[in-house]
């Protein structure tokens, strides 16, 4: 099942010239415990819905871009370039 990605820089493109890189999420502060880190690392929302992801354009810009996709259509929002 394709759909495409609006790359900031390289405008819209086909997802298998990217790489996906899980989910966007906020990453916890150096001084976090253990548990927050485990939790960080291994658990996923895995939401039927709106779901913000990290994609790297490998065969573009090479660029990490987070962008916020519908998982239950594939519609994809805009990128955004981090
Ligand atoms: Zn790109």
């Amino acid at each position: 099942m394709g759909f495409q990605i609006n790359c900031p820089n390289c405008g819209l493109r086909d997802v298998y010239e990217f790489k996906f890189g899980g989910e966007a999420k906020e990453r916890p502060g150096p001084d976090a415990d253990i548990r927050r880190w485990r939790h960080y690392i291994y658990f996923n929302k895995n939401a039927n819905g709106l779901h913000e992801e990290w994609w790297y354009h490998t065969a573009g810009c090479q660029s990490w871009i987070k962008i916020t996709r519908d998982t239950a259509t594939n519609r994809v929002s805009e990128g955004e370039n981090i």
